[in-house]
């Protein structure tokens, strides 16, 4: 029997998907995988909250599906390797994606579609993470945005225009599901093994107060629903257009998303280069014994310690508290923001190239509309001003008031000069 394949990947729900809706309405029956794929696993450590996120969330999936005599089928290993055995297992005609716009992934993609074609097998790809992708949000002379508010004029702009076309997907239709009762393995079967760091549910009443609260780390009235966006569990178009009617500052940060991910998509060399190449001649100090105490929490400074310290025990940071230790490490410390962005990719739940490169790049003055790098942090009035009570830093840092508290890593006016010499003379040397 002809069948057509959906594989899930960072789209990991049944509603409003727009490759499975596709699939679901075409002529053959569809089966729904998974693959665990080892080139990305190998890296994590065996009991990563994000695999767990992931395994939980399929189960879900996997219940829902069996009550329509279907189930995904999930697999481990590379993934070349993995579409092998289904092409021999299976008569496949249609396989269905929604695109991925990292680098790995597209070369991934790619390699699995020369494998298809080469077995006469057609892969639909779909656009389903973003409201706009690619190169939908162009300057008029068709070059890529670099600054954040004309391409934000231009993105709402479209979104005007293109708003009553939307098609919404409702996926009441699950007859056409392949009929299988592939078994659920165990998550120690795809080598992992459960994490007791959860994902927190999203929550869109943060919304409607967001301006007041968002820039308060202690508040905690911010949505959550970067790791959902990050792994498909929630529609970006049920969102956006929740923002739209609710709140537009919400809905900016939204389309920063979308921005970073224009920027990764187009200028994929950003992965490990500056963004910005007058900044290469930055002569990074990167001492490890100061960049150990910035992971631990360990800086002297409180506000930065809470951040790091939250991002240890719980997989999330609140996004001023980013900003902050973010910038603290590039220029306090005078530490390659390559360091700082592959232990935030380590620890956060919603851990996403596109918008972790985006930001480090903005925090280190080297990105697209970045903070000038002249423009530093400096944690005692961020702490004034976004903490005063204190009470972000007595949940996070108890200790911070105590004797075996460490004394500040460095003093921030000799830090503040010392960075804005080495930026100047960075820039310098190019010329
Ligand atoms: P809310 O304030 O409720 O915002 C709603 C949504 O808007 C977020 O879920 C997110 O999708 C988007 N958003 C908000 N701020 C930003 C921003 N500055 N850039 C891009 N999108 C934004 N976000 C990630 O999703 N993954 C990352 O790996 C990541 N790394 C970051 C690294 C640094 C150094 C900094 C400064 C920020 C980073 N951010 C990242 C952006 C931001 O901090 C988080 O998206 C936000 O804190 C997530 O919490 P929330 O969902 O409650 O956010």
């Amino acid at each position: 029997m002809k069948i057509n394949i959906f594989w899930f990947r960072r789209d990991l729900r049944l509603e409003d998907n727009t490759a499975l809706n596709e699939a679901l309405s075409s002529d053959c029956p569809v089966l729904p995988v998974f693959i665990f794929d080892t080139n990305i696993t190998e890296e994590l450590l065996r009991d990563d909250a994000r695999i767990s996120f992931i395994y939980s969330t399929l189960k879900s999936i996997n219940n829902e599906l069996k009550k329509n005599n279907s189930s995904v089928h999930i697999l481990t290993g590379d993934p070349v390797t993995i579409w092998k055995e289904l092409i021999a297992m299976f008569d496949i005609n249609i396989v269905y994606i929604n695109k991925d716009y990292e680098p790995y992934a597209i070369q991934r993609d790619k390699s699995i579609e020369e494998l298809l074609i080469r077995n006469n097998i057609a892969l639909h790809r779909f656009k389903d993470q973003v409201f706009f992708e690619e190169h939908e949000i162009l300057k008029s002379d068709h070059s890529p945005y670099t600054v954040f508010t004309p391409y934000k004029n231009k993105w709402l702009q479209k979104y005007s225009h293109e708003k009553p076309l939307k098609k919404v997907y409702i996926p009441d239709e699950y007859k056409n599901l392949y009929s299988c009762s592939f078994e659920f393995p165990d998550l120690e079967k795809t080598g992992f093994s459960k994490s007791w760091t959860k994902v927190r549910p999203f929550d869109l009443s943060a919304i409607i107060e967001y301006d007041n609260f968002r820039d308060l780390p202690y508040e905690d009235k911010t949505s959550y629903l970067s790791p959902h966006l990050r792994f498909g569990t929630v529609s970006i178009r049920t969102i956006v257009s929740q923002a739209f009617k609710l709140n537009q500052t919400f809905l900016s940060q939204l389309i920063w998303r979308e921005f970073f991910m224009q920027i990764l998509y187009i200028f994929p060399n950003v992965v490990t280069e500056n963004f910005r190449s007058k900044y290469d001649g930055i002569r990074w100090i990167n001492r490890e014994d100061e960049f150990a105490r910035w992971c631990q929490g360990e800086t002297g400074y409180p506000f930065v310690d809470a951040g790091m310290r939250q991002l240890n025990e719980t997989g999330y940071m609140h996004n001023r508290s980013r900003m902050v230790a973010a910038g603290f490490l590039c220029k306090h410390l005078l530490i390659d923001w390559r360091w700082g962005e592959a232990y935030f990719a380590e620890k956060l739940l919603d851990y996403d190239l596109s918008s972790n490169n985006g930001n480090w790049q903005w925090a280190a003055g080297t990105g697209c509309d970045a903070t000038p790098y002249f423009r530093i942090f400096n944690p005692s009035s961020q702490q004034k001003r976004f903490d005063p009570e204190m009470k972000y830093i007595r949940k996070w840092v108890p200790d911070f008031d105590k004797n075996s508290y460490p004394k500040p890593i460095i003093d921030h006016k000799f830090a503040r000069n010392r960075a804005i010499e080495v930026y100047k003379s960075g820039i310098k040397q190019l010329r």
